[in-house]
């Protein structure tokens, strides 16, 4: 057997995606900017892919921007907004502690130039404390950046309540909602959210697109000096067969969202419930609160990155959710975020499923775990200490 269980890193392009991208990458090459029938017709089916995205969030097209993706929208709304706070002497950024890199280490940059930023704990089941967030707002606070879900851990953050309180205090409310788009029922009006980022490699479109939404009112500087695309906003000539095809990808999953989320939300409980069998075991970020297709677990006694050889060797392909980059053997920051300690954090497994799933894969799944974790603990010296009692269980 062989499952894709990492849709949270990547997912595959959907048909209607790659059907909507390929006669534009061969008919359509011309440059929106051009005055020509070429480039009228690219700057057509551009807006038209415009107001297709605006429509599923409840925007207006006015209000999207397309970038390359979600790093580059989160390092866009930030940096905007403290620009802008900073131009009215507001230098203070709220965010937490488990966001996405692209947020986090443009936070960090910000800070090197002056700016300051309280970084929200998140509690146990993984999410964030309104009240605790409406404390840290003061009278010089510029943003608020919160994500919509969480890329690891899945668990979805009350941004309704956030963004009340944000309105109320007159503060820019971001979030990065590229985990949350085209997976969850999103109403940027509804919900008040000033800007939100997205990204189409999460919801089967194609990698290095993305858009930002930017309410109305709120001011958006151009971090790419260059033309005048994107009404002044975004230079650079814009990707219009990626374009299109994000606009394709995000329409099926939204017209799909129903169902898919019925059949995500079946398997990913059937697969909590298999696995929480494993003795020591836990489940990251609350139950209920998070991602259809999320599932996160920490193994006591082991190393998560031999958990995922070994469940390559099987055909499943998941991830530890940790950011082992070279150099650096340091856990998950989302894992520590919501107070695993280091070892219990590095024997962390994401398992995030597919629409296409099904019972028997999810099974196998099981199965497999609790095989890999069993074989894995009879080499563990942790585990023998545990099992020695010289060491406390903390699972
Ligand atoms: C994937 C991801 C990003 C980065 O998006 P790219 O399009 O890969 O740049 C940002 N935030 C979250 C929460 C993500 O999951």
């Amino acid at each position: 057997m062989k499952i894709y269980a990492d849709n949270a890193a990547t997912t595959k392009m959907s048909q209607t995606a790659l059907d909507a991208m390929i006669p534009c990458l061969k008919e359509v090459y011309g440059n929106p900017s051009s005055l020509y029938e070429t480039g009228q017709k690219a700057k057509e089916i551009l807006e038209k892919a415009r107001e297709d995205v605006a429509a599923v969030i409840g925007a207006d097209p006015r209000e999207i921007t397309f970038t390359s993706g979600g790093s580059e929208a989160d390092n866009q709304a930030i940096r905007s907004a403290a620009l802008a706070g900073k131009s009215k002497g507001k230098t203070h950024i709220i965010s937490t502690a488990f966001e996405h890199h692209a947020v986090l280490h443009t936070l960090k940059k910000l800070e090197q130039e002056g700016f300051e930023v309280t970084l929200l704990d998140v509690h146990e089941d993984g999410l964030v404390r309104p009240e605790e967030l409406e404390a840290a707002i003061r009278e010089d606070t510029a943003l608020v950046t919160v994500m919509y879900a969480n890329n690891e851990i899945g668990t979805i953050q009350p941004i309704r309540e956030i963004g009340e309180i944000c309105r109320r205090h007159g503060v820019v409310f971001h979030t990065d909602a590229v985990q949350a788009v085209g997976h969850v029922p999103i109403d940027v009006k509804n919900d008040p959210i000033d800007m939100l980022s997205s990204s189409a490699h999460k919801f089967h479109g194609p990698k290095g697109i993305g858009f930002l939404y930017v309410k109305k009112g709120i001011r958006l500087f151009n971090l790419i000096e260059g033309g005048a695309q994107e009404s002044g906003k975004r230079a650079g000539t814009e990707n219009v067969p990626a374009i299109v095809a994000m606009a394709a990808a995000l329409k099926e999953a939204n017209e799909n969202m129903a169902r898919n989320t019925e059949i995500l939300t079946e398997q990913r409980d059937r697969l909590i419930k298999g696995l929480s069998e494993i003795p020591h075991c836990a489940l990251n970020g609350d139950a209920e609160k998070r991602l259809p297709g999320n599932v996160n677990f920490c193994f006591e006694g082991i190393e998560g990155e031999s958990l995922l050889l070994l469940l390559d060797d099987k055909g499943i392909q998941a991830s530890s959710g940790s950011a082992c980059t070279s150099g650096s053997l340091d856990p998950s920051h989302v894992l520590l975020a919501i107070g695993r300690v280091h070892d219990v954090a590095h024997g962390s497994l994401r398992l995030t499923i597919g629409e296409d799933i099904t019972p028997e894969e999810t099974d196998y799944m099981i199965e497999s775990v609790k095989e890999v974790v069993e074989y894995l603990r009879g080499f563990s010296p942790i585990w023998r200490d545990l099992q020695a009692g010289k060491k406390q269980f903390i699972l």
